[in-house]
């Protein structure tokens, strides 16, 4: 399929093919839609495999960042950069020189850390944009704790619509965020069990938090009350659906369903999913609110997670469909469609 072909599957706005030969700058910045507000999104960089899988990813990763935007109610759209890790980057100078594309879009992108970004990438793209988040500030607090405490509240919600007062959790990965999930589980009373591909994370949960560690295989097939996925994308999928053994899915892994019918697997078999960018958006929720709105505190805003999550599995269950469906339709209700230019944010920061 040609680039605009691709585009046109989802609409996207603007695909920016970045290429610099003094740096070895080389990737893909796909802003999905600005109805909202300005793009935000972060960038990261991974060994791809072939420019094709880094312009996937840009689209995929930016088309879900603006349902998230939508569905939480902020006043953004979704964005996200793809870099290109292979030996002949010049690392300091390639985010310095990505930092000045940035810029040069006037506040219609902002971004922050992602996947394979270290705080030596930030500071070079804070040298030459003053469009990305950055970590750590004492103001703008842990974003990874900010996305467990959303996590939670929509966990909260999903417990009381089964009734399930003194749940077993199974979390996948203990990283950043599974990390701060599972504290918070651990101080709610509840019994957590947790697995991850680095055995100290895992043991440092046990040794900490009194959790059951388990390895990485077993995991989502253990018995329990709630699988949180923290860790990787795609991990539910329509034939691993059937040997889940637990009442809920509800975690923070961007694209936990490798695909819509994982999501009707779930439904068939009883089990209610959380959609992930439902409640993983507290970290966005953080950043656009300190970044665009200025607000010194989220919490409120974290907290009403928990409605949104009820009134989806309400809806959903009345519609007899699944919550990624119900998300998907009150995600996309938000954005104008079709879409014209003068619709758009060109807002400047
Ligand atoms: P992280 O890298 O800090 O943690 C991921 C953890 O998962 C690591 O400890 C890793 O060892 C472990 N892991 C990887 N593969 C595993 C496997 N197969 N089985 C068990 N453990 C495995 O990342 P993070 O920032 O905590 O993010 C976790 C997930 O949440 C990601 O999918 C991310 O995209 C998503 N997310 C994060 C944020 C945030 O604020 N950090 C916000 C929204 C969504």
């Amino acid at each position: 399929m040609s680039i605009f072909d691709q585009m046109a599957v989802h609409d996207h706005e603007q695909v920016i093919a970045l290429q610099n030969n003094a740096t070895g700058l080389r990737g893909f910045l796909a802003i999905h839609d600005t109805t909202l507000g300005p793009a935000l999104g972060g960038v990261r960089i991974w060994p791809y495999a072939s420019e094709a899988d880094a312009l996937t990813d840009a689209l995929r990763l930016s088309r879900a960042m603006t349902y998230k935007a939508s569905l939480a109610e902020l006043p953004c759209g979704g964005g996200k950069t793809a870099l290109i890790l292979h030996p002949g980057l010049k690392r300091t100078e390639a985010f310095e020189a990505l930092g000045c594309l940035i810029e040069s879009l006037n506040g219609r992108y902002f971004t922050a850390r992602d996947v394979g970004i270290t705080d030596d990438d930030l500071a070079a793209l804070a040298r030459t944009t003053r469009c990305v988040a950055r970590e750590p500030s004492l103001e703008l607090g842990d974003v990874s704790e900010h996305t467990a405490i959303g996590v939670w509240h929509g966990l909260r919600a999903c417990l009381e619509i089964l009734g399930i007062k003194q749940p077993r959790v199974a979390i996948q990965g203990v990283g950043s965020v599974g990390m701060w999930l599972a504290t918070i589980l651990h101080r709610e009373g509840m019994e957590l069990i947790v697995a991850d591909i680095n055995p100290d994370r895992a043991a440092q949960a046990g040794r900490e938090l009194g959790a059951r560690v388990v390895s990485p295989d077993e995991i989502l097939t253990t018995p329990c009350d709630v699988l949180a996925p923290c860790a990787l994308g795609g991990v539910v999928t329509s034939e691993n659906a059937a040997a889940i053994r637990a009442r809920i899915v509800c975690g923070s892994a961007n694209n936990i369903l490798a695909s819509p019918e994982a999501a009707d697997a779930l439904a068939a078999r009883g089990i209610l999913y959380a959609p992930d960018y439902l409640v993983n958006a507290g970290g966005l929720i953080r950043g656009a609110e300190f970044y665009l709105l200025h607000r010194a505190d989220s919490q409120p805003s974290l907290a009403r997670i928990y409605d949104r999550m009820l009134r989806v599995a309400r809806l959903a269950r009345d519609r007899n469909v699944s919550p990624a469906r119900i998300a998907d339709e009150l995600a996309e209700s938000r954005l104008k469609r079709p879409k014209f230019f003068h619709d758009l944010t060109w807002r400047s920061p």
